[in-house]
């Protein structure tokens, strides 16, 4: 469906209508690799953690979410209803929209660390579009100030 590509593209894409920074009074600075946590990305038993915390919804806007491991089984078995390239182009627009990610609050590159307590559960578009942005700088409000979203939904994890 054209409309969820463009509604991804419009969010992460660099002329984004809804990106727009402001300045925060004391923001941390974006560090030098070298300087930040030596580890980005949680263990395995820690994105679970998150997803069981989280229930497979974006934290920031509340779309259900699939993990990549499972969009690849369902792929394997209807590869042509479900195309998976290289480029954003040529990937499935709602399985590419609804691309779990596990996102840092305060972003690694701002000194952020992999605790769960600085990690939510977010749609691809969502995570993309907030990159190393702190969220007082793009106008978001803090997705771990509210409970995460409670639905039978659950990532369609049942699919083998
Ligand atoms: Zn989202």
């Amino acid at each position: 469906m054209p409309a969820i590509r463009e509604w991804t593209e419009s969010l992460w894409g660099t002329s984004s209508p809804y990106l727009q920074v402001r300045e925060v009074p004391n923001a941390p600075p974006s560090l030098c690799r070298d300087q930040r946590v030596p580890l980005r990305m949680p263990t395995t038993a820690e994105k679970k953690a998150l997803l069981l915390r989280d229930g497979y919804h974006c934290r920031f806007c509340g779309i259900p979410v699939i993990r990549g491991q499972v969009r690849d089984r369902i792929r394997k078995v209807y590869p042509e209803a479900l195309p998976w390239g290289r480029t954003n182009q040529t990937q499935h627009a709602a399985f590419q929209a609804m691309w779990v990610q596990y996102d840092h609050i305060v972003a690694h590159a701002r000194g952020g660390d992999n605790s769960i307590d600085n990690m939510v559960i977010t749609c691809a578009p969502c995570n993309y579009a907030k990159w190393n942005y702190l969220c007082e700088e793009i106008g978001l409000i803090d997705p771990r100030t509210r409970e995460p979203m409670r639905s039978t939904w659950d990532g369609l994890e049942r699919f083998r």
